[in-house]
């Protein structure tokens, strides 16, 4: 396993937030497995939230496909990976509340939860079946005329007052 791997596993055993991923594996009666690069999988998830076909707790990537199904979705389990690495840089559980605002923020501007979401964003978008939706009618005519004022002509700087 490369060193950037073995330091997310170490970080998110230190963190709790492994740990964590595995008591969630649990209560939704998922399987675990070892995965590659360190990550844990919990396959056959059974709890109905949250609802997305995957979703990742510190190392532990929790699915309801089965183990072999979720491998095979390459882009889903990069993206998942990315997630786990993302704990580790958040110092753990509080990437959860910091990932909701994040959604909250993205559902705001958008009416979804992933296409203006950092963490999702930055996991990639398009592996974690997200679109790059537009933002709401109203939020794209407030960009407007911001940056219409933005742009506006501002007062010479260091013109004195008469
Ligand atoms: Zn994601």
């Amino acid at each position: 396993m490369r060193a950037p791997y073995q330091a997310r596993r170490a970080v998110n055993l230190l963190n709790g937030s492994t740990a964590a991923g595995i008591l969630v594996a649990a209560a939704g009666r998922a399987r675990l497995s070892r995965a590659r690069d360190g990550l844990l999988i919990g396959a056959g998830y059974r709890l109905p939230v949250p609802v997305a076909p995957a979703f990742t707790v510190g190392n532990v990537v929790i699915t309801r496909m089965d183990a072999a199904a979720l491998a095979a979705a390459g882009p889903l389990l990069r993206h998942e990976a990315r997630h786990a690495t993302q704990y580790a840089c958040c110092g753990g559980l509080p990437m959860i509340p910091a990932y909701l605002l994040a959604a909250g923020w993205s559902w705001a501007l958008t009416g979804d939860f992933g296409t203006r979401n950092v963490f999702e964003r930055r996991a990639g978008l398009a592996d974690g079946g997200y679109s790059d939706r537009p933002v709401r009618p109203a939020v794209a005519r407030w960009q407007a005329r911001a940056a219409r004022l933005a742009g506006a002509p501002l007062p010479a700087a260091g013109r004195r007052a008469a």
